[in-house]
């Protein structure tokens, strides 16, 4: 019997454990399901990129990829009786959302009398397989990190060009529609795509990766591997980052190894606490104040435009809406001004970040915002609190980086960007002066945070 490939996270042919899993020589339907749920919080950027992947997947496919849209647990039902087919195929979706909707979708098939068959995740080690030496799951990284590095991963599956032929265009009885072209967007986006991520890897592999352990906290220079969007929406597996990089002990392998297994830890934390997606992980913090005051909308727009007067802050705000992407050093410098400048709730920023990124991700997004502001796992001490001139002179010295996304401040020179009301002139020409006073800020928060150990 024929069947379904339903492709999601997974939008590439290489290492596509699923191709093995349906067996090669079956004839099979290749679908993706642009499901409404998932695109509506999606910004412009996002679409725009997963619909070029989409379009990249199609094309790798001989233009048999089926796109229908509308809710999964009834268009992939619908496929599947059209195509005849017995199976639908996918890798597993440990997401809250993504796993309920497969129950259902699981449910809806077995009424008809098919099967949805899972077949590997978008990670290198699934969720919930890292267990302690008693069963236990980790709550806290370094220990994760030694146990899923021991428990290790597969080989990438060989899925090459030749298991594409028995994708069989006569399964689909209409031909489909083209793949939606996308909103048109302004941003400065990677290309999209298998092809893409694999050129963009190599690429870090061969000037990237040695000076990776040191350079990947300059947001003013091109350190990192920019591989976030790519893995978001599987163009590559990890796997595959990981079998390139095996037996290399180098400084910059063992740094990339360790932001992978971040990936996993926060995805493993999701399953483990789906509620810490919408709530703060240490319930402690449910008692603390983040109303922000009588201004939190003016400062919340300030802060969503890059208009707070703190250089660092505007051109990483800004950076996101130019590039639907931001620096990680800068992530943490703009999430902890939010909670602990502006006194605003992580989940307003969170969901700020979450619409504009490409590689928006619910269990990396959120966790990341949890730990900068002390709520989540490896909890930062909560005295930490970013100084934004302090984070902008060390990790963009020569202020380059400030310069390339707040133009204002483009003719001001060196480290002296960092600063701009300290000019004899004062800021230039339309940059805002700050909109707090970060010592004062800093006590206040330090005050809330107090409160929270206090009351433990
Ligand atoms: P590299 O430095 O090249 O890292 C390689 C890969 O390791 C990344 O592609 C990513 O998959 C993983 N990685 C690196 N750092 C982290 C981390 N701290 N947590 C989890 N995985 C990591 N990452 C996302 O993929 N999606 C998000 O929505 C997201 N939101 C974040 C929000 C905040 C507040 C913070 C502090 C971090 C967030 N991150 C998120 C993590 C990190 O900032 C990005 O993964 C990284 O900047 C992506 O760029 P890169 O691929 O060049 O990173």
């Amino acid at each position: 019997a024929p069947v379904v490939i339903w492709f999601r996270r997974d939008l590439r042919v290489a290492d596509q454990p699923t191709f093995l899993a349906a067996g090669q020589g079956a004839r099979a339907l290749a679908l993706f399901v642009l499901d409404p749920r998932l695109l509506r919080p999606s910004g412009d950027a996002r679409k725009w990129f997963l619909f070029g992947c989409l379009r990249a997947l199609d094309e790798s496919l001989g233009g048999r990829l089926l796109v229908v849209e509308g809710d999964p647990a009834q268009a992939v039902p619908l496929v599947a009786d059209a195509a005849g087919a017995g199976e639908v195929h996918v890798a597993a979706d440990f997401g809250p959302y993504g796993s309920s909707r497969d129950r259902e979708v699981e449910q809806a098939l077995a009424a008809r009398g098919a099967t949805l068959v899972r077949t590997g995740s978008p990670y290198a080690v699934a969720p919930g397989r890292v267990r302690s030496g008693d069963g236990g799951r980790y709550r806290v990284f370094t220990p994760f990190r030694r146990a899923w590095a021991d428990h290790g991963w597969r080989a990438p599956a060989r899925t090459d060009a030749g298991f594409l032929d028995w994708i069989d265009p006569a399964t689909v009885r209409a031909r489909p529609a083209p793949v939606p072209a996308g909103p048109d967007v302004v941003a400065d986006l990677p290309e999209p795509g298998e092809a893409a991520a694999r050129d963009r890897w190599r690429d870090f592999l061969d000037h990237g990766l040695s000076g990776y352990a040191d350079g990947r906290d300059r947001p003013d220079r091109p350190g990192t591997s920019r591989m976030s969007v790519y893995l978001k929406y599987g163009c590559v597996h990890p796997r595959t980052l990981l079998a390139d990089l095996a037996g290399d002990g180098s400084e910059g392998a063992r740094s990339f190894r360790g932001e992978l297994a971040w990936r996993e830890f926060y995805a493993d934390v999701l399953d483990q606490r789906p509620d810490s997606a919408r709530r703060n992980y240490d319930p402690a913090f449910d008692g603390m104040a983040t109303d922000g005051g009588r201004d939190a909308e003016v400062l919340f727009a300030a802060w969503r435009e890059g208009r707070t007067g703190f250089p660092v802050v505007d051109a990483g705000m800004r950076q996101l809406l130019a590039e639907g992407w931001m620096h990680n050093r800068v992530r943490m410098i703009t999430a902890s001004f939010l909670v602990k400048d502006l006194h605003l709730p992580w989940w307003w920023g969170a969901r700020h970040f979450m619409r504009r990124l490409v590689d928006g991700d619910l269990a990396s997004n959120q966790h990341g915002w949890q730990w900068v502001a002390g709520s989540g796992t490896d909890a930062a001490p909560y005295f930490r609190v970013f100084n934004p001139v302090l984070q902008g002179e060390r990790f963009d010295p020569e202020g380059n980086y400030v310069r390339t996304y707040v133009p204002e401040l483009a003719g001001v020179p060196g480290r002296a960007v960092h600063q701009p009301w300290r000019l004899p002139e004062g800021p230039p020409g339309g940059y805002p002066a700050p909109v707090v006073d970060h010592q004062h800020e800093r006590a206040v928060a330090l005050e809330r945070y107090e409160a929270v150990k206090a009351a433990r």
